[in-house]
């Protein structure tokens, strides 16, 4: 296929499919259409994703070429301190999961402009944020009742065969350019049971299909060779052993939390725990200006001298970022202890002993692109960048919080239990598989450069705030 641009752009976030898990079902042969259609032709990459690494924040990349702190919307939960001290119900926070999703879309800070502002002929099918997408978000309505029959008859493959026809209707109209469809399967299995569970596996088959059935229709009409077609990611899943409770270690140490979804009581309240994804939480503390204003490293310790050094000790917690005196960020956990600070475009490392994160020796000052490609292989890729984007945004906690993998943050809320937990810094949430019918480049890559790839496929310019960079080989 040349680079001479595309007619159409199809882009299917298979929700929570994990990089490793895919990979080795393209190797083994066992998803027939995806690699006939897409890997032959094209690529099969694998992508890290945006901090947290969880549903709906993940989504911003694809639809806005930006992450979630320049975004505003630094979780599925979070909190407004200032807006939260004016004290009014309801103002001040938020929880993505139930009728809030609503919010996501005007909650979205107002510089950054999605895919539904730069293609005007586009259409969503079943994602949870659409932008200023009005009635091209196909499924704004409809959505939360297909999600409540297959959360209560656990008929989940029924949704994803449903994604498959809204996707071929809508490009059977013939004058759509865009399209971007959410398959919740894998993602849902993998919270049921686990991310290498026969169910889960079963969600991946269907995507295969799903590919099968759009390729060859856009064939029949003539319209494969002008359409370029994406699978992609928002977060990888681990499973999870055992759930630590954050508010419960907060009450010990008398800070009581404010929490979904027990948001009516806030008299007394010292603190905020707000978690996305179950492997992240971002923590907020009242300080001596009541809630307006960072708590920062030095304010916490006079306010609960100790209470950091326990957090990090606890065996589910493996990351602490924690905002300093200085501007940037303190990053502490049982290996040791960095400072973060100057820009997302040039960022200053420094470590106090030993690395956090077990990184081989950093250079003191690097940028973006230093960011992935020197942590790529690790365990933490691109952990840096990916937390300076992050406390850009006002709305991130004064400490953040990413889970060690087989731990999740909440207990007692969810129903069902949660078996399966994403959200964090790890690898294993991180790490996303990209395919593409075109090939990309063959260097280390982020979801949010799938943005400007579609845009510039599309012949359409490229908005100033966009963090990647088209990755056609
Ligand atoms: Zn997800």
């Amino acid at each position: 296929m040349s680079s001479v641009h595309a007619k159409r752009v199809v882009v299917l976030l298979a929700d929570g499919a994990r990089a490793d898990v895919m990979g080795e079902r393209l190797q083994s042969g066992k998803l027939p259409n995806i690699a006939q259609w897409m890997v032959e032709p094209g690529s099969f990459r694998e992508a890290v994703t945006v901090f947290p690494s969880t549903t709906g924040p993940a989504y911003l990349p694809f639809l806005t070429g930006a992450s979630p702190g320049p975004c505003n919307l630094p979780g599925i939960r979070w909190l407004d301190k200032d807006r939260f001290a004016e004290g009014k119900r309801l103002a001040g926070h938020r929880s993505y999961v139930g009728f809030e999703s609503l919010l996501m879309g005007s909650d979205l800070a107002p510089h950054i402009q999605s895919i539904f502002d730069c293609v005007p002929e586009s259409a969503a099918i079943f994602s949870s944020l659409a932008p200023r997408a009005g009635r091209r978000n196909r499924t704004q309505f409809t959505k939360i009742w297909y999600w409540y029959y297959a959360h209560l008859t656990d008929r989940w493959n029924y949704v994803d065969e449903v994604a498959l026809q809204k996707t071929l209707r809508e490009l059977r109209k013939g004058t759509t350019r865009f399209v971007f469809t959410v398959f919740p399967g894998v993602d849902e299995y993998s919270h049921l049971a686990h991310p290498h569970h026969a169910s889960t596996f079963r969600q991946y088959d269907v995507l295969d299909q799903a590919v099968g059935e759009i390729a060859s229709d856009l064939t029949r009409r003539g319209e494969w060779a002008t359409t370029d077609l994406w699978i992609v990611s928002d977060h990888g899943l681990s499973q999870t052993h055992e759930h630590f409770c954050l508010n419960r270690f907060l009450e010990c140490h008398d800070l009581p939390p404010f929490f979904y979804p027990d948001i009516f009581r806030r008299k007394g309240k010292l603190a905020a725990t707000m978690v996305s994804g179950n492997a992240m939480g971002h923590l907020y503390f009242r300080n001596g200006h009541g809630w307006r204003g960072w708590t920062t490293r030095t304010a916490l310790e006079h306010l609960k001298p100790g209470f950091l050094a326990d957090l990090v000790q606890q065996p589910a917690v493996d990351i602490v970022a924690v905002r300093n005196d200085h501007g940037g960020i303190d990053i502490l956990s049982r290996r040791g202890e960095a400072r973060l600070d100057g820009t997302p475009g040039t960022l200053r490392y420094a470590c106090a002993g030993s690395d956090p994160f077990g990184y081989e020796k950093l250079p003191p000052s690097f940028s973006r692109d230093d960011s992935l490609r020197l942590t790529f292989q690790s365990q933490y890729p691109d952990a840096p960048y990916q937390l300076a984007q992050l406390f850009l945004s006002s709305r991130t906690g004064d400490v953040v919080v990413s889970a060690t993998p087989g731990f999740d943050l909440r207990l007692g809320y969810e129903y069902p239990e949660h078996r399966g937990s994403h959200g964090s810094l790890d690898r294993s949430h991180m790490m996303t598989p990209l395919v593409c019918n075109r090939k990309l480049v063959d260097s280390p890559c982020r979801t949010v450069d799938v943005f400007p790839s579609v845009l510039a496929s599309l012949g359409v310019p490229v908005p100033n705030h966009v963090e990647g960079r088209p990755i056609f080989a």
